[in-house]
């Protein structure tokens, strides 16, 4: 028996705020999408995992998915129907399905196994939850009509089908133009498909709003932390001269501006100094340790590239990051506009929500070498949490 699972991820879902659809922003130091797959990737009775995507998602979902061995994704269509229709079509050469929300990353093993076992005795099951409120039908936000709750549940995914059923009520709905079904439960009962519920999970809830966001990522966040009691801070400091050129690279970006730092790599003096502390964080020497400028092979190199090696050791250990602070000490070029790039760049490579990092840029009132804008100089702190 081969079961497949399905994983949708295809909505923009601004939703939820920020400049990312949700299933893209980061909880726990991960993407969404990255905890849902990774449930998925590690319950022995999948086979195979085929995520489902928007146009011109390609490199989110790659940079939400590092580290994990998945197949690459399909691209969805136009409605959440039509990408599960996409997405079950992609593995249609397994026996059974489990049709799953990005969105809902909490989903148990022990959730994702009674549906597997539950579809050994049923055509189709979806995970559902009493309804417990008193339901009201309210159009246009007056009550009309209080509506019984008796025999009315809440679905969950994954949804659970055997596999030629499912494919064959997608290929009706498509065939006769029946659209907006929301849910795969809905498309196996508009073409005869008996569809059971079984117990859903309350954890197992879908991300929908930014204050869902925010919710799971303390959850994940508080997990992580008291699991490492041991507290570092680390300190990182770097100078670099101005010579002639185009702009300067800080934190990863580069500011038009007619000099250039001058070293031996791409000179990103802030991501230096971000280094420096998480190395001193972990008591682990500083940059020129790992990289040292006599090395040719680091010349012109990226900076991210040392930000790694850092992030590596620090994993290795079991590490997370807590919190990083920046300050940049610059006379020219302007800092300021570019320090919400900066952030988001940093983000994913620490593992870290954007307000877990602060960027700040200050002068030093034409004081000093700097002052004449000789260079610039930068100074970070780095707190990382280690068992
Ligand atoms: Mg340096």
């Amino acid at each position: 028996m081969s079961i497949a699972a399905v994983i949708v991820a295809g909505g923009s879902g601004f939703r939820a705020g920020g400049d990312l659809p949700k299933q893209y922003q980061l909880i726990g130091g991960k993407a969404v999408i990255w905890w849902t797959c990774k449930a998925f990737l590690e319950h022995p009775g999948i086979s195979h995992v085929q995520t489902v995507i928007g146009a011109g998602h390609e490199e989110l979902f790659a940079t939400a998915t590092k580290g994990l061995k998945i197949t690459a994704p399909v691209i969805g269509g136009s409605s959440r129907q039509e990408s599960c229709r996409i997405g079950v079509e992609a593995c249609a050469d397994h026996d059974r399905v489990l049709i799953h929300d990005a969105a809902r990353p909490f989903v148990s093993a022990d959730l994702i196994s009674h549906v597997i076992a539950e579809l050994d005795r049923s055509r189709g099951v979806v995970p559902g939850i009493p309804v417990a409120d008193t339901m009201k039908f309210a159009p246009g936000g007056v009550i009309e009509q209080t509506v019984s709750r008796q025999s009315l549940w809440a679905v969950q995914t994954p949804q659970g089908f055997h596999m030629q059923e499912i494919l064959d009520a997608h290929g009706q709905a498509y065939t006769q133009n029946v659209e907006g079904l929301t849910d795969d439960a809905s498309v196996a009962e508009k073409f005869g498909i008996p569809v059971r519920i079984i117990a859903g999970r309350r954890d197992n809830h879908k991300l929908t709003t930014a204050e869902d966001i925010a919710t799971a990522d303390r959850l994940l966040t508080s997990y992580a932390l008291v699991e490492r009691p041991d507290i570092r801070v680390g300190q990182g400091i770097d100078f670099h001269e101005f010579e002639e050129g185009d702009g300067v690279i800080l934190c990863g970006i580069k500011i038009p501006h007619d000099k250039k730092l001058k070293g031996h790599s791409d000179a990103d003096a802030a991501m230096h100094a971000l280094v420096d502390a998480l190395l001193g964080a972990l008591g682990e020497g500083d940059i020129g340790t790992f990289f040292p400028p006599s090395e040719s092979q680091w010349r012109g190199a990226t900076s991210s590239t040392f930000l790694h090696k850092a992030i590596d050791l620090l994993k290795a250990r079991n590490g997370v990051v807590a919190n990083v602070d920046i300050t940049i000490l610059a006379e020219a070029p302007k800092v300021f506009p570019h320090i919400r790039a900066m952030k988001a760049l940093l983000s994913p490579l620490l593992h870290i929500g954007v307000d877990r990092i602060a960027i700040k840029a200050t002068t030093t009132e034409k004081l000093g070498a700097i002052g004449r804008r000789e260079g610039l100089a930068a100074f970070a702190t780095a707190t990382v949490r280690l068992p």
